[in-house]
């Protein structure tokens, strides 16, 4: 893995410095207040150990997309009182992000270990731009940099990626804990390694299944994907959400798979319908080579499940990216949350390195109830999906030493 700097990289003592952090507070609101603090949760770590250690705390977060203008409801003082509710500690508003007033603030209101947050750094044009005058405005009030929004790290914007350039750099705990698990999946991962990519389309993957053909020994393919897949092999789909024209993306994947000493796993019976509803009358299973022209497929089958589970049975790590079937909809949930169950009980028992992310996949891990048992779930969904294509992300290279 490449070296970067951790908070143990610094003294025990902090007094006197001034930690700039980035974090993600980009919550999901609803009539003015966050209907879920996750976000907040996963820096709390870094915050409350800076500040114990005696460092005055500057956060600096985007929130939403105000598009270099300053915006009432998109100011980050919308989310000071979730911060302070999971911190337990105060948090001071700053209603800028240079200049007099955060000087002021710093060096007149704060004191050793007491926080303060900043307005939201995608007022400033500088911040998307990544102007390198911003960032060194914005470093003149610190003595040190955190990230800690590995959520953000795929962006090369003034305050995930420029900051780094003007202050001696560090990874928060959560973006450590976040690089580490990543790496240990598939950076240096002990094989064989499995990758689960599932969802709606091939289209939205392709960067991902071209990257993990040449990075694992088993890429299991469910959801809509395995329906592009199936069709691109001869195979009738009948209704099924299907995209027909990357037949020839899919073979050269194939073929790309077979060279690398890939084997690409395809389902041998699915779960059908004629209208995709809860429950509906016409369900059934049936081999692949049995769906009926007015039928689609919503989720694998049994049989396939069963082999699945058979070949993460070898596997030392798994990877995994996108439902299995649309597992919104009863019973097409089956697969993934059985999926799930396996390689979180082989998880426990310390023969599996497990490794999730994606917004929905996150969801249908939690549906079946397997998340605590994964080894880590990642929430970032944009810098995770660019991981996963073997992308470098921006904030992160900017931290490595
Ligand atoms: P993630 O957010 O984890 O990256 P995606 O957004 O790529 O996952 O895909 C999730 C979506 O794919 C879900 O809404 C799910 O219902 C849908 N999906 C999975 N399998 C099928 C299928 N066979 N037919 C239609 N939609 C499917
Ligand atoms: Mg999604």
């Amino acid at each position: 893995m490449a070296k970067f700097k951790t908070l143990d990289d610094l003294p025990a003592d902090l007094t006197g410095e001034v930690a700039l952090v980035r974090v993600d507070l980009n919550l999901p609101m609803k009539d003015g207040s966050a209907t879920d603090v996750t976000r907040v949760e996963a820096v709390k770590p870094t915050i409350l150990e800076l500040a114990g250690r005696g460092a005055k705390v500057l956060l600096l977060a985007h929130f939403g997309r105000p598009g270099g203008q300053r915006s009432s409801m998109l100011s980050t003082s919308m989310v000071v009182g979730d911060v302070e509710a999971v911190l337990g500690k105060e948090v001071m508003f700053i209603p800028e992000i240079t200049g007099p007033v955060v000087v002021q603030s710093v060096e007149s209101i704060l004191r050793a270990g007491d926080i303060g947050l900043l307005d939201n750094t995608r007022f400033w044009p500088g911040e998307e731009g990544n102007d390198p005058n911003f960032a060194q405005a914005i470093a003149a009030h610190g003595t040190l940099y955190v990230n800690d929004a590995f959520s953000a790290a795929h962006r090369a914007h003034a305050t995930t990626e420029g900051l780094a350039h003007f202050l001696p750099a560090y990874a928060g705990r959560s973006m450590e804990a976040e690089l580490k698990a990543l790496d240990a999946a598939l950076g240096a991962p002990q094989a064989p390694v499995a990758a689960v990519v599932g969802g709606a389309k091939v289209s939205t993957k392709l960067a991902v299944l071209e990257h993990l053909v040449g990075k694992v020994q088993h890429l299991i393919i469910g959801g809509g994907m395995a329906n592009t897949f199936l069709a691109a092999r001869g195979v009738d789909v009948g209704k099924s959400l299907c995209e027909h024209d990357l037949a020839e993306t899919v073979s050269r994947i194939m073929d790309e798979a077979d060279k690398a000493g890939c084997t690409v796993h395809l389902p041998y019976d699915v779960v059908v319908a004629k209208e995709f509803a809860a429950n509906p009358a016409s369900l059934r299973t049936c081999n692949v080579h049995e769906v009926a022209l007015d039928e689609m497929i919503l989720d694998l089958g049994p049989q396939a499940v069963e082999a699945l589970a058979d070949v993460l049975k070898t596997c030392r790590t798994l990877v995994w990216n996108g439902p299995l079937g649309a597992f919104e909809t009863e019973p097409f949930d089956a697969a993934t949350v059985a999926l799930a169950r396996t390689a979180a009980a082989l998880t426990l028992e310390g023969s599996l390195v497990s490794v999730a992310g994606g917004g929905d996949t996150v969801a249908a891990l939690a549906q079946a109830g397997a998340s605590d048992d994964f080894t880590y779930i990642s929430t970032a969904g944009g810098a995770f999906l660019e991981w996963m294509e073997g992308r470098e992300l921006p904030g992160v290279s900017a931290l490595e030493s």
